[in-house]
């Protein structure tokens, strides 16, 4: 086992490490967290000491949250390059649900530690970390621990090393209630639905336009977004999460289940229980197909395009605050 970990190449492997199986390494990385890894991936990265930081704040969130060991499958530049990085609103509500998450009671400081946190974040250093809860201060969603030595004014010239105690403010509390109604500011529909050619004319003829034709939709500047069809060179983990972080980032989600395909129950299920609203459509002739599951839902029944534009128009502006 190498002395340094593959993803972050920092020296914070727990020294337990076990080999999982003969070609696979298992790692607790107090940056990364636990991982299973190949004997040939981690190989081929012991000359490299670039850190793969999204990988390692990826893993590290889902040991947090999840609570288990992640399986490494692809060679980890293609893993970084199918995480996107959060922008910096995200990063700063990420911040706010992970202090609200550790605070048993609200009035109760919580301790952060930049140098061993910031994998969290998405950050790529502590540094990040920092400029972060700096700008949540401005934003005065945190108030710092008056009993600490680190409090608003020295958090810029905190040497990073230091724990800052903190909770979160009226601000704070407030805009974890906001997010709470999932995506409240985004304006992406995500319309899940078969990739053949014969039903493009459902989103080209249907769906899309009803974000222009209808006033009070075409007010809220919503519209509709369709995962680029153009698949080839990425590997099948790359789409996966690709069209994870669309629907997690959207509104609501339109689920069109014509043609019965597959891939339309996983996205709408996903939304589902991410809790973001969604709006299942159907032709008429594919009523029969939908699985049992789902028929609990409502669904909206179309055989023509004009009746599926009246029908959506209405179902958005009865079921999504614009
Ligand atoms: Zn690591």
């Amino acid at each position: 086992m190498p002395d340094k970990c593959p993803i972050c190449k920092q020296l914070t492997m727990d020294e337990k490490n076990v080999s999982a199986d003969f070609f696979t390494f298992r790692v607790k990385c107090k940056m990364c967290g636990s991982f299973d890894i190949s004997s040939p991936v981690v190989s081929s990265e012991q000359y490299n000491d670039e850190p793969y930081y999204l990988v390692s704040s990826y893993i590290r969130r889902k040991t947090e949250f999840e609570k288990g060991t992640y399986q490494i499958v692809t060679d980890l530049k293609s893993l970084e390059k199918s995480i996107q990085k959060p922008n910096l609103n995200e990063q700063i509500d990420m911040i706010l649900d992970y202090v609200s998450k550790s605070q048993k009671h609200a009035a109760d400081y919580i301790l952060l530690q930049p140098l061993n946190e910031y994998p969290i974040f998405y950050c790529k250093n502590s540094q990040e970390f920092v400029f972060l809860l700096s700008k949540s201060s401005e934003l005065e969603y945190f108030e710092f621990n008056p009993d600490s030595k680190i409090t608003e004014k020295h958090l810029r010239n905190s040497g990073m090393t230091e724990i800052i105690s903190l909770r979160l403010n009226i601000k704070g509390i407030q805009r974890l209630y906001e997010l709470q109604k999932k995506n409240v500011d985004s304006l992406k529909c995500f319309v899940a639905m078969s990739f053949a050619n014969k039903y493009d004319f459902v989103f080209d003829d249907g769906i899309s336009p009803i974000f222009i034709e209808d006033e009070t939709i075409k007010k809220s500047g919503i519209s509709a977004y369709r995962v680029d069809k153009d698949f080839t060179n990425l590997s099948d983990q790359t789409i996966v999460n690709k069209i994870i972080a669309q629907i997690k980032s959207s509104r609501f989600v339109i689920g069109d289940f014509t043609g019965n395909n597959r891939n339309v129950y996983f996205e709408v299920g996903y939304a589902m229980g991410m809790q973001i609203p969604v709006i299942l459509i159907c032709h008429t002739k594919y009523t029969k197909r939908i699985r049992f599951d789902l028929k609990q839902h409502p669904f909206f029944f179309y055989d023509t395009i004009d009746n599926l534009k009246d029908q959506l128009k209405a179902a958005i502006k009865a079921n999504i605050k614009l």
